[in-house]
């Protein structure tokens, strides 16, 4: 028997066993071609439908409205960081941010590269412990930039703010995306590094309003243009395959689940199960997000000691609960519960930590 642990690992992050099966079984012979899908020309029809119905996927399991356009990316969200500002600034608006955390943070400092920056609003004086709710967005702002989970503080937007007409809403959706019910229509664009909720680590999926993608000047570098890549369907270079693919077979694993609905409701029961043994623990394990704040994909807490917590940490292990240490910024400890950590691992968990805590007292 392979040995199989329970992942809480940030992201690169666990994904469904059914994903890794079928790609283990298809490795060397990619759909009756004799080939791997790693092989096979990007231009062949093979790998033509392939991408088509990785992107029909998508549309279908998050609702995307005709008039997105589904990308596939190399370059991370980090490169969207500086994307967004790229293809969406217009000189004289100013662009919007709203600091939730290192990731935010990052996405300030490129989008200061190009042009205006407004941070209108910020929790880093409180450790991000929080996603700010008071705040004045410019009624011409070119638009609206926020992280939507905050995988290294473990806090999460509860509601998307509303924007003014015409400021379009950007959204990093890297940790939390298909992680619940969402209205794409709310949003100008949404990104999201594969690596956390929907594949592997080497492609980043961006789903943007059509409208959105004229911005651009033309005598911006061919590769950094949104319209490049909506116009030559994520072809215009040799798009990620494998990554892709991969994505492929996890999304056919979350269709089969019963889709994004199903997705949160198992979401919102696992982290219930966590944040249930922090409250109940009195005080030995203490949540890093306020209530209000609280994520349902990254569960930070910290212990009386680093003592106590690096032991909590090596303990865990011998049980095969693999990758709960925190950020360095945060400390502590992180369960990362991503979509594809199945009940039973988080259920584990929590046995774990209460018998911890009662082997302490
Ligand atoms: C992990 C993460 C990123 C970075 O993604 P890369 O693909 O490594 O560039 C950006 N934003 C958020 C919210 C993340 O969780």
């Amino acid at each position: 028997m392979t040995k199989r642990v329970y992942n809480f690992y940030p992201g690169p992050a666990t994904l469904p066993l059914a994903a890794l099966k079928k790609a283990q079984e298809e490795l060397l012979d990619f759909k009756g071609t004799g080939m791997s899908v790693m092989e096979i020309s990007h231009r062949s029809k093979e790998w033509g439908e392939e991408i088509d119905a990785v992107t029909n996927l998508v549309r279908e399991l998050m609702d995307v409205p005709d008039d997105y356009r589904i990308l596939w990316l190399g370059g991370g969200a980090s490169t969207q960081f500086l994307m967004t500002a790229i293809n969406l600034q217009v000189t004289g608006k100013p662009m919007n941010y709203i600091n939730t955390g290192g990731w935010s943070t990052k996405a300030i400092k490129e989008a200061k590269l190009y042009g205006d920056v407004n941070v209108i609003a910020s929790s880093e004086k409180e450790k991000f412990s929080y996603v700010p709710t008071d705040f004045e967005i410019d009624h011409n702002a070119a638009y609206l930039h926020i992280t939507g989970n905050n995988t290294l503080y473990g806090t999460e937007w509860q509601s998307w703010p509303d924007v003014p007409d015409g400021v379009p809403l950007v959204c990093d959706m890297s940790s939390n995306l298909m992680a619940r019910v969402i209205d794409v229509r709310k949003f100008g664009v949404i990104y999201a590094g594969a690596q956390k909720n929907l594949g592997p680590a080497g492609v980043t999926l961006v789903i943007v309003r059509e409208d959105l993608l004229d911005r651009v000047p033309d005598d911006t570098p061919t590769m950094l243009k949104w319209r490049t890549h909506a116009e030559k369907g994520s072809m215009f270079n040799t798009p990620p395959v494998f990554p892709i693919y991969m994505c492929k077979l996890s999304l056919e694993y979350w269709k089969e689940f019963g889709g994004v609905a199903e997705i949160e409701k198992v979401n919102r029961e696992k982290a219930k199960i966590l944040y249930d043994v922090i409250d109940k623990s009195e005080g030995f394990y203490k949540g890093h997000a306020r209530k209000d704040s609280r994520s349902m994909m990254n569960v930070t807490f910290t212990m009386a000691s680093d003592e106590l917590e690096n032991e909590c940490v090596n303990e865990a292990l011998k049980r095969d609960l693999v990758g709960l240490k925190g950020h360095r910024s945060v400390g502590g400890m992180r369960a990362s519960i991503y979509n594809a950590m199945p009940l039973e691992g988080v259920k584990a968990l929590a046995d774990f930590l209460i018998e911890f805590k009662e082997s302490k007292e």
